[in-house]
């Protein structure tokens, strides 16, 4: 039996052992993925344990995503840019850090490419980080980045050479792609919050929010009245598990299932 898992803390009630899991029923694989919340403080130890079991492959997230790069052998480029790992995999007997949620934001924008020449991305924390490098990815060069505290902004801007717009202008923007990555519109008390003002999504707009708890969020609802495309969280989500599975076991996975998988397993929570 092949082991994997997520580490993080807290974990809540992580998505990532049930597509995961279901991956390996599909391709009738002896592995199980399982959760193992971990703090700051044992990340040392459950590294050490990680290599001597040794452990085929994991998924990081908060707090994890920076500090578990001293613990891998090899950094991607891609990981590099973003300055931050979410998967851990085996190269031989190298120990890989990587970042597939660039690969989360790029799968779901991939075929509307062509048309999108300017973006905006609101936020500027990990989530904006990978935003960043994915619309880079896609060729975008004309990348501006809004938040509310100008001076990350600032900084992100200078790491990836795009401009910042300050966050008071942010509704001018005339962007071709709009991508959320704040915590704005999230379940509890942000929820009916909107990052934007429908006025700045124009009709040939494509809005991406990473939000994906609820999957329809005051953003998507505003930029579809707009009658712009949008594109949920959950898509990012799927697209950064699929990338880690076919990094662990060299198999795809059909995203139609995955997405009907996740849909299903949202609504019995
Ligand atoms: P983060 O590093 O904490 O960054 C949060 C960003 O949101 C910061 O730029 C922060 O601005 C801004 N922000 C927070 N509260 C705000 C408010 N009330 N008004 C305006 N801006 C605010 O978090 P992250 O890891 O980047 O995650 C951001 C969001 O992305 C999360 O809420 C999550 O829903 C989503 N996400 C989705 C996926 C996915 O798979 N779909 C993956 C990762 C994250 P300041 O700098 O001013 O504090």
């Amino acid at each position: 039996m092949k082991q994997y898992g997520i580490v993080g803390h807290p974990l809540g009630h992580t998505l990532s052992p049930t597509l995961h899991n279901w991956g390996f029923r599909q391709l009738g694989l002896e592995s199980r993925y399982d959760a193992w919340p971990t703090t700051p403080d044992e990340l040392p130890a459950f590294m050490e344990r990680f290599r001597s079991e040794p452990v085929m492959g994991l998924s990081v997230t908060i707090p994890h995503k920076r500090s578990v790069m001293d613990f891998v052998d090899e950094v991607t480029y891609r990981a590099k840019l973003v300055g931050a790992v979410n998967t851990l995999y085996w190269d031989g007997q190298k120990l890989m850090g990587e970042n597939t949620d660039v690969i989360g934001v790029v799968e779901p924008l991939r075929s509307h490419a062509q048309q999108m020449t300017t973006g905006l991305v609101l936020g500027a924390g990990g989530a904006a980080r990978a935003a960043v490098a994915g619309l880079k990815e896609l060729q975008i060069d004309n990348i501006f980045v809004s938040n509310r505290t100008r001076f990350k902004a600032e900084s992100l801007a200078h790491d990836f050479g795009i401009r910042v717009l300050d966050w008071d202008d942010r509704h001018r923007s005339d962007a071709d792609v709009i991508i959320n990555s704040t915590p704005l519109g999230m379940a509890g008390d942000l929820q009916d919050l909107c990052p934007l003002e429908p006025e700045a999504i124009k009709p040939s707009a494509i809005v991406f929010d990473l939000v994906y708890n609820p999957l329809h969020t005051e953003l998507l609802q505003r930029a579809q009245e707009a009658g712009a495309r949008t594109i949920q969280g959950l898509e990012m989500f799927m697209h950064q598990g699929l990338e880690q599975f076919r990094l662990w076991t060299g198999h795809g996975l059909d995203p139609e299932s995955a997405r009907e998988l996740l849909l299903q397993e949202l609504q019995n929570r």
